[in-house]
């Protein structure tokens, strides 16, 4: 027969064993190398939503209702790439704003190098700025017809990688007026060695495989 003190010995492990493995797991979490905690780099989020719908007169006229306003954010992007000093390196499902056509063809003309990997049919969807850009000599590429199993749906843009100053962005964007105004969407601006470097792998590798 089972001694009584065996028997709540068992029962006592056996409901401790998870409480153990779970806080083993949240140790090793917490003390994992491969995650990189310095607090050091930037972040900035940013979401766009119905709010912003009222801020298509805003982005016309060149005015910002506040911090949250849709030209606030179209201009923090437009500063981003008017930063730019090395290159800048985008991928974009679809690109119809004026003024980032603008500021792309500024950085060409300063002579930052573009690259820009862009959906194949969407290059053609009214509105598109991608013709243009290859008409100005910007480096476009897009996937060929045997890998046209799905759109090129990446959102993010690299500036300036390998360098100090190196920034990205990446979130649900498209660079268009109604990304910026209309829909829900949102981007993350980051300055992260860690992300940058699984992004511009990811950029080096679409490149070479188009
Ligand atoms: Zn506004």
């Amino acid at each position: 027969m089972f001694d009584s003190k065996l028997i709540t010995l068992i029962v006592s492990v056996i409901t401790i064993a998870p409480i153990i493995a779970i806080l083993i797991e949240k140790w090793k979490f917490k003390n994992n190398t491969n995650i990189n905690r310095d607090k050091n780099y930037y972040y900035k989020c940013i979401f766009i939503t119905y709010e912003n719908y009222s801020c298509l007169q805003h982005v016309y006229n060149t005015t910002s209702c506040g911090e949250k306003c849709s030209y606030a954010y179209l201009t923090e992007i437009l500063n981003l790439l008017k930063s730019a000093k090395s290159s800048i390196s985008m991928c974009m499902y679809h690109l119809s704003l004026q003024q980032i056509f603008q500021e792309i063809i500024n950085a060409k003309l300063r002579g930052v190098s573009i690259r820009i990997i862009t959906d194949r049919e969407m290059e053609f969807n009214s509105g598109s700025k991608i013709s243009r850009l290859r008409q100005e000599g910007v480096e476009i590429k897009t996937q060929s017809i045997a890998e046209l199993t799905g759109y090129l749906h990446h959102k993010f843009c690299l500036i300036d990688k390998n360098y100090d100053s190196q920034i990205m962005w990446f979130g649900s964007l498209n660079l268009t007026l109604q990304g910026i105004c209309s829909n829900w969407d949102n981007i993350v601006i980051t300055n992260n060695n860690d992300i940058i470097l699984r992004f511009s792998n990811a950029f080096e590798n679409l490149w070479t495989d188009m």
